[in-house]
């Protein structure tokens, strides 16, 4: 491997978000002495550092600016800089503009280029920016790993792609010396550390960048309406003791955590209603608040939904499991008090239906009976936790959903529309946690809701994806 460090170029149309990905990757500090304003920048260079990837980083957005040829032209120019010093290109689009004429004359020039170039599609984040990443298949560059620059989102996608490339190309993101000043580096870790913390106003923001991270801990959210017994599960879990200090640890009342080790998993419990009681003995409250739940849900990889198994699911329980569906997190459903459940196997029964034909996505959920005040069963809990985790991180390769689509279609195909047949012609996931897939078709909107959940069945089915939001998009191909 080549003890040269890995050098990454950025480029794209201006305003697609090259400059803040160069932030995020290099560290704000660094970036801003070089933000001179009314000077022309050449191009910016720094160090990046992406969990335990170290490369130089160069940033082309300033040659956009203060020249007189064509924005095209421009570009070019842009590119042919980057492109005499780097390894690899970052080619940015913006997932919410979706292509313009623009990216595919960039794209179709930088395919016959000599250089590996990963698709970016930046902007991506929450639901509407990961449908405009599908356009970007069109560009011929291969899969888009689907980013938002700005709220750190899918940049375990973008360190797997580099990290790829780098061993296709024989450069060592690893092993290579920094060669900057520790400046830099600290601006690095600042960054990386600060996404750490959780922060509620901005949700989305720590999805994937430490996904990758050993130190990182899981992060578990009990929930569940009032009385289902999460206090009781969660002192059970980490002992009263651990529960009690939580507050003093200088964790604010609203964002009650406590860190705890399941084996050697480092795992951070958030609680919605037992420490926020504790801290007011008496005002016991009896409502649920759903904008609690979803703070907690939010905060969560997965979540635990606490069932009181003695008087079965509610309208509330149903509500609660939908806001864990839509926001498209691992779930396991806990069946508590089971010590007072007489029938087992017609509780266990009820639950599942109820669930299933409310809310057809936890078709498969793994549900648990425990009793959190005895212990009975709760040995069994946390490996239903850890196996749903890994389920919610599957990756399905390209070349596998294709086969798999192929077979799916062909056994039961969707049905015409005005006489003409309709094609899923093909698909690919673009996205963990929850998987998220897209398949191109010739008549996305002839395409029925039962032909989707057919999809979704068989999906779940042949991939081992039970009890898993999954999402699944169509798109009109060319
Ligand atoms: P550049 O011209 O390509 O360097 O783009 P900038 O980094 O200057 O970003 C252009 C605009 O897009 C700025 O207003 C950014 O705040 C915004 N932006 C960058 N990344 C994201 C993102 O991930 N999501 C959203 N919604 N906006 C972003
Ligand atoms: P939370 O409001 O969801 O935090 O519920 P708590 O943990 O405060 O529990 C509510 C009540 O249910 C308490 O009286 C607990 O002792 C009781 N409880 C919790 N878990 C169990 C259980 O597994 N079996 C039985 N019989 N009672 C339980």
């Amino acid at each position: 491997m080549s003890k040269q460090p890995l050098t990454i170029a950025i480029i794209g149309r201006p305003n697609v978000g090259k400059s803040t990905l160069f932030n995020r990757l290099v560290g704000k500090r660094l970036a801003l002495v070089d933000d001179t304003p009314g000077v022309t920048r050449d191009r910016r260079m720094g160090v990046g550092k992406l969990a335990d990837l170290r490369f130089d980083i160069i940033d082309t957005a300033g040659l956009e600016e203060g020249d007189s040829t064509s924005l095209a032209g421009r570009m070019r120019l842009q590119t042919e800089a980057a492109l005499g010093g780097a390894h690899m290109v970052l080619f940015m689009i913006d997932a919410r503009a979706g292509i313009t004429p623009l990216d595919r004359h960039f794209a179709s020039w930088l395919r016959v280029q000599k250089i590996p170039v990963i698709l970016v599609a930046n902007k991506a984040e929450g639901t509407r920016g990961t449908e405009g990443a599908y356009e970007a298949y069109a560009l011929g560059l291969g899969d888009p790993v689907a980013l938002s620059a700005e709220h750190a989102e899918g940049l375990g996608d973008l360190y797997s792609a580099i990290d790829e490339t780098a061993r296709l190309i024989g450069v060592d993101p690893r092993a290579v010396e920094q060669h900057t000043a520790s400046d830099t580096d600290d601006a690095a870790e600042d960054l990386v550390e600060g996404d750490l913390d959780f922060e509620f106003e901005d949700d989305e923001a720590d999805d994937d960048v430490i996904a990758f991270t050993e130190e990182r801990p899981l992060r578990l959210a009990v929930i569940g309406r009032p009385n289902a017994g999460k206090s009781t599960l969660i002192n059970y879990l980490v002992g009263e003791e651990r529960l009690i200090t939580g507050p003093e640890a200088g964790l604010t009342r609203d964002s009650i955590s406590v860190d705890w080790d399941y084996g050697d998993i480092p795992v951070r419990l958030f609680d919605t209603a037992g420490l926020r009681r504790r801290s007011r003995v008496i005002e016991k409250l009896e409502k649920l608040s759903v904008a609690d739940t979803l703070r907690a849900v939010r905060f969560a990889e997965i979540v635990v939904l606490m069932i009181d198994a003695e008087r079965g699911v509610d309208k509330q329980d149903i509500k609660i499991a939908s806001l864990v569906v839509e926001e498209g997190r691992a779930l396991v459903i806990a069946l508590n008090k089971w010590d007072q459940v007489e029938d087992r196997l017609a509780a266990q029964r009820g639950v599942n239906d109820i669930l299933t034909r409310s809310l057809p996505q936890l078709k498969g959920v793994t549900t648990v009976p425990v009793s959190a005040l005895t212990g009975q069963g709760i040995e069994r809990l946390m490996p239903a936790v850890i196996d749903a985790y890994e389920l919610w991180n599957s990756r399905i390769r390209t070349s596998e959903f294709n086969r798999w689509l192929a077979a799916v279609t062909e056994s039961h195909p969707p049905p015409a529309v005005q006489g003409r047949a309709t094609r899923m012609r093909y698909g690919a996931q673009i996205k963990a946690r929850p998987p998220t897939f897209t398949i191109f078709t010739n008549h996305p909107a002839g395409v029925p809701d039962s032909y989707m959940r057919y999809l979704e069945n068989e999906m779940r089915r042949d991939f081992g994806l039970a009890g898993v939001p999954l999402r699944l998009y169509l798109r009109a191909s060319k």
